[in-house]
């Protein structure tokens, strides 16, 4: 079965002036349909490069990109534009949501863009809300939601389309590691519904809870392994640790 992303040769250069950057200087890499893969590297190596261009935001200068078996490297801005709202759903570190629209207009929207119908876009966003738990939290606007409950409402956007590959470039930047644990186990849960996820981050913990990781370096890919995800579900429901007073003791 052929890959759901296909990247061959890959080459990205930007005009600066008169200076070239060669961001992706041909990169090769193949991502299966399904599972959680984590893409790495220092700052500058190419990483929201090649993530630009996996989710069809971007052209390659040079190389071949295959999606889903179609090659998409020569398309012109509208229908990647096309490919993308059906393929393809997107997660930022900043969440990116309205911030007077409560959880379920937000989620409702790619909806709306598509021409759902007002019904059917108010099921499908509340089952996605639901499918991030949270069921109970429809009607809050972000500002009465936490980081880690607001990246949930736009990892929810992000599904609520169907999308085969879900892409989030730091995700977690700006949540601790009690939310980001909640985020990777949705992510294991989409990986395991056949979604792909991919992810970038520069956290070798965020890493840990995917099933392979690409490093990046200078534009180039320079490793990529398979590991045991760590799981993140076990972690989930245990509470914060209470304060413990250290000098008093129990003993
Ligand atoms: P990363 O996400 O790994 O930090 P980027 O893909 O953003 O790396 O950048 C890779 C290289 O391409 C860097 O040298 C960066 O300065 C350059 N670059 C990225 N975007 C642009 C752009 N729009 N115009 C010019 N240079 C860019
Ligand atoms: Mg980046």
């Amino acid at each position: 079965m052929a890959a759901l992303i296909e990247l061959r040769k890959i080459e990205k250069m930007y005009r600066m002036g008169d200076v070239d950057v060669r961001a992706l200087r041909g990169v090769d890499l193949d991502v299966e349909e399904g599972g959680f893969v984590a893409i790495m590297g220092s700052s500058g190596s190419g990483k929201s490069t090649m993530m630009n261009i996996i989710g069809c935001l971007d052209r390659p200068t040079a190389g071949t990109y295959r999606l889903a078996g179609r090659d998409v490297s020569n398309l012109d801005k509208s229908e990647l534009a096309i490919v993308r709202n059906r393929t393809i759903g997107f997660v930022f570190q900043s969440f990116n949501l309205l911030s007077r629209t409560s959880a379920q207009e937000n989620v409702e929207l790619p909806l709306l863009y598509a021409g759902v119908s007002g019904r059917d876009r108010t099921q499908r966003a509340r089952h996605a809300l639901e499918r991030v738990g949270l069921g109970s939290r429809m009607d809050h606007h972000p500002s009465q939601l936490s980081g880690g409950q607001q990246q949930r409402v736009a990892i929810a956007r992000a599904m609520v389309s169907q999308p085969r590959l879900i892409l989030a470039d730091e995700p977690t930047g700006n949540l601790d590691s009690r939310m980001t644990v909640e985020i990777m186990a949705i992510f294991q849960e989409l990986g395991a519904e056949g979604i792909t996820v991919a992810l970038v981050t520069h956290e070798p913990d965020v890493a840990a809870f995917a099933a392979r990781v690409v490093v990046m370096r200078d534009g180039l890919l320079v490793s990529d392994e398979r590991q045991v995800p760590k799981p993140a579900k076990q972690v989930l429901p245990i509470e914060p640790p209470l304060a413990v007073d250290g000098a008093s003791g129990t003993a």
